[in-house]
């Protein structure tokens, strides 16, 4: 299969952030000046670590300020046009990423604890960057073209390779958080990329479990995980040629997939031609059970787990976890006592009933 060749145009917007169009075919005005005027950008990140969780915390003062919920009239993500300037400057675009305004981090200044504090505190790094998905601000990424998702895969390696060049970035997250029930304060469609100055505590967990399983048996847990599902096979939801999607074993969600590409590879750079074709197949098919789950479209984050930039990268297996916080067409699953205050699960839906369901979708 040919690697087509995907055309980027870096500008910046009027406060020096930087935004990117990935598009398929030469546009026009993707050279238009960002008309706003905007004070330049600031940010204000920092970093705390929990000494007893091992974890690094994120703090941005300014993500008080963002909008909540605007119509298509006063969005930020929809392109300029009509003398309404937004985020985009150009009258149309294809996929377009750019730095977060309100970022949870960002290179910082400020003080940073000396290297034995108990409580470390230190001036944050690393981006938060926004890709939108299309320009049609009413549509949603189940409704995307197969062209236009191996599109935004396409974008996200780009990112996923810049941001990990960073100085200081460990490790780079792609997701999406799709409907209000999970917190979205901007209905258009659109995704976001955190690059983590830290290795993040879940990548964190899986690679400390992944090391200890191959010192005892000299073999991949993750290969060993997809195997044993497969070999269950009441947990499948769908098996192609190069990728493969389940409930899994010990699922903490009412609905709950993950996909992993049948070759293990750290990450979305390391996917050949033919794996990024079924894989805009696989997303919009399973996106697509999830819009069908319930009398209303699920909820769902949806991420891309890749291995940090720079460790566990033999170990790591790319994965996509998707996953809904509505149990029920009027209930949802909240994260109460023992999930909040314990990360400690309990669910009413066994996984092989939500796998049988999401079959059945198909
Ligand atoms: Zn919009």
């Amino acid at each position: 299969m040919p690697t087509r060749e995907v055309r980027k145009t870096a500008v910046r917007l009027s406060d020096g952030r930087q935004l990117i169009y990935f598009d398929w075919t030469a546009r026009p005005g993707r050279d238009a000046a960002d008309q706003r005027g905007l004070p330049p950008a600031q940010a204000d990140c920092q970093l705390r670590y929990d000494p007893l969780l091992a974890a690094w915390a994120m703090y941005g003062a300014r993500r008080q300020d963002r909008g909540y919920l605007p119509g298509a009239a006063d969005c930020p993500l929809c392109p300029s046009a009509g003398g309404r300037y937004t985020e985009i400057p150009a009258g149309d675009y294809e996929v377009a990423v750019f730095e977060n305004r309100y970022p949870a981090l960002a290179e910082s200044a400020g003080p940073a604890s000396p290297p034995d504090a108990l409580l470390p505190v230190r001036p944050s790094a690393g981006r938060c960057e926004v890709i939108c998905f299309t320009s049609e601000h009413d549509a949603s990424f189940a409704e995307l073209t197969p062209d236009r998702v191996r599109l935004v895969t396409e974008a996200l390696i780009d990112r996923t390779a810049a941001l990990s060049a960073l100085p200081g970035v460990a490790q780079v997250y792609c997701f999406e958080n799709r409907g209000r029930e999970i917190g979205v304060t901007q209905p258009h469609p659109h995704g976001q990329i955190y690059a983590y100055p830290f290795v993040t505590p879940r990548t964190a967990a899986m690679l400390r479990s992944a090391r200890a399983y191959a010192r005892r048996t000299g073999r991949n847990l993750f290969d060993d995980v997809v195997a044993a599902e497969r070999t269950a096979g009441d947990r499948m939801v769908r098996a192609g040629r190069h990728w493969v999607a389940f409930v899994p074993h010990a699922a903490r969600w009412p609905y709950e997939l993950h996909c992993y590409p049948v070759r293990r590879v750290p990450d979305l750079a390391s996917l050949r031609p033919a794996e990024r074709a079924e894989l805009a197949d696989f997303e919009l098919d399973l996106l697509g059970r999830f819009a069908r789950l319930f009398a209303a479209p699920a909820p769902y984050v949806c991420g891309w787990h890749q291995a940090p930039a720079r460790t566990g990268r033999a170990a790591f297996a790319l994965h996509l976890e998707l996953f809904t916080v509505r149990r029920t067409d009027d209930k949802l699953k909240y994260l109460a006592g023992s999930e909040s205050g314990m990360d400690a699960f309990a669910d009413d839906v066994l996984p092989e009933q939500a796998a049988a369901r999401l079959r059945e979708l198909g």
